[in-house]
């Protein structure tokens, strides 16, 4: 395959600038093709405005909290702390802001054409974007719907921004809530419980299953609920919010079971909706599901050979890292380059917490449940000088293997910076490593990845 010179190549027309569009733009457009990207909002998508990035700022700035609190622990003298919601507040539009200026440069370096506005195909190779001086109309060799999600929001919840909120809200109030009940307790759920616990409010988290993380191993479900449990998170479990009444005071949120819990703000943390209605893709020929999202083939190829999907929209694994990832696939797909469709299985996915939980392929939950025989070793980091002196002996690594191939088929790592530890791991289930190969790299000493390789043993 020969390179084309940029813009010279056929035209890709991307609906949505998350981070599936934009990746898919700047491989597009290095491949030589005429890329323009249709964004109604800011280039970088709700990843940037709305969810990793404001997230994980609280996060940080919770986890700074968190470290003055225990500083006494490490021999270090400091006041009580306080977090300034207005501060907060201004540094995640600033991050924001930066990344957004980064994201720019970078596409318009590589001359991707980008329009303000919101994109709708009026047929199978055709968009128009209503923009701020009127009408455009773009037509495409290939198209991509990279137009994402907005947040679920059940019909028994009046949300108004102001007390019951979802998590669009979250980084932008004027007060950290005295009390703070959310609802739903899958990933987001649970990282909101520990940003707002850590911010210093009350927090009680409705969980409808009789675990948080529902769909986690139990084990590592455990260690995040009794942390809950222990800084006085109010856990009420099994329950269905079904009602809530705005009170004098704040909110008033009914379980199904007759259970009630009262708080200043109530925020929905209960999964998200695809935006895919009302943009004319059913007209243009692409095939949706029931729940309204872009029914998409290995390629991320829709019902419309030349039109694909990437991220939120086409509901695989909603995550940025993955949408990205589709993006990069499918400019290369679409402009002929060889491609192997994305392996879900080898997805590495953190919970922000703390302690953070990551983990990357087979769990051992996954493989009893299917019969299958894998070797598992744990070590806890009680037993890693690196986290004692860092006060951070929380969690465990575990490494799931082959016992007869002894290759690593995944492994779990519950801990302080799990997030990043885990790329160890996915690395070594992406290349086929043995758990001896990981036996004798020679980690740095004392440091948190040697609990990986003592895990390995
Ligand atoms: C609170 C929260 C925290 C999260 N944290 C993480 C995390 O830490 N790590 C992680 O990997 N994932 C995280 N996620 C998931 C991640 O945000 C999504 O998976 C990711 O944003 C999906 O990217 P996308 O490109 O599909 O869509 P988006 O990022 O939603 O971008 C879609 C873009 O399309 C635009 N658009 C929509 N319709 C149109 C139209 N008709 N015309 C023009 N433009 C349009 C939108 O304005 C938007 O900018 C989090 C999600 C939430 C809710």
């Amino acid at each position: 395959m020969t390179f084309l010179a940029s813009g010279e190549g056929p035209t890709f027309v991307i609906v949505g600038g998350g981070p599936a569009g934009v990746s898919a733009a700047t491989t597009a457009a290095s491949l030589g093709a005429r890329v323009v990207l249709v964004e109604d909002s800011v280039v970088g998508g709700g990843a940037h405005l709305w969810d990793c990035i404001p997230s994980k700022t609280m996060a940080a700035t919770a986890a700074t909290k968190d470290l003055i609190d225990k500083a006494a622990r490490m021999g270090v003298v400091a006041g009580s702390a306080r977090v300034d919601q207005n501060q907060l507040a201004e540094r995640i539009r600033t991050i924001w802001s930066d990344i957004n200026i980064g994201f720019m440069e970078l596409l318009l370096s590589q001359d991707v054409q980008i329009i303000r506005g919101r994109g709708s195909f009026i047929g199978p190779n055709r968009v128009s974007v209503e923009t701020q001086e009127g009408t455009r109309e773009f037509d495409f060799d290939f198209g991509l719907v990279s137009t994402g999600s907005f947040p679920r929001v059940p019909d028994w919840a009046p949300v108004d921004g102001e007390r019951v909120l979802t998590t669009r809200h979250a980084y932008d109030l004027d007060v950290v809530p005295s009390h703070l009940v959310i609802v739903g307790s899958g990933v987001t759920g649970v990282e909101f419980t520990h940003i707002f616990k850590s911010l210093g409010s009350e927090v009680t988290l409705v969980v409808s299953r009789q675990q948080i993380l529902p769909h986690r191993d139990p084990e590592v479900a455990a260690v995040l609920q009794n942390d809950f449990l222990e800084k006085g998170v109010k856990l009420v479990i099994g329950a269905y919010a079904s009602a809530t009444h705005l009170t004098d005071n704040g909110v008033l949120v009914e379980c199904d079971d007759g259970r009630r819990m009262e708080g200043s703000h109530m925020l929905l943390a209960v999964g998200s909706i695809p935006l895919t209605r009302g943009i004319g893709l059913e007209e243009a020929g692409v095939r949706l599901n029931r729940a309204g999202f872009v029914q998409v083939d290995a390629y991320q190829r829709s019902s419309v050979r030349h039109i694909y999907a990437a991220g939120d929209c086409c509901g695989k694994m909603p995550l940025s890292s993955v949408a990205a990832q589709q993006g990069r696939k499918i400019a290369r797909h679409a402009l002929g380059y060889p491609v192997s469709p994305l392996d879900y299985s080898n997805v590495a996915a953190a919970v922000f917490t703390s302690p953070e939980i990551a983990s990357v392929g087979l769990e051992d939950v996954t493989a009893a449940a299917e019969g299958r025989k894998v070797r598992t070793t744990k070590v806890p980091f009680a037993a890693n000088p690196r986290s004692v002196l860092q006060g951070r002996e929380e969690g465990f690594v575990k490494v799931i293997s082959d016992p007869a191939t002894r290759v690593v088929l995944g492994g779990t790592i519950v801990g302080h910076r799990a997030s990043d530890l885990i790329g160890i791991v996915a690395l070594a289930v992406q290349a086929d490593v043995t758990i001896d190969n990981l036996v004798e790299t020679l980690m740095v000493h004392p440091s948190l990845s040697e609990s990986i390789t003592d895990a390995a043993e």
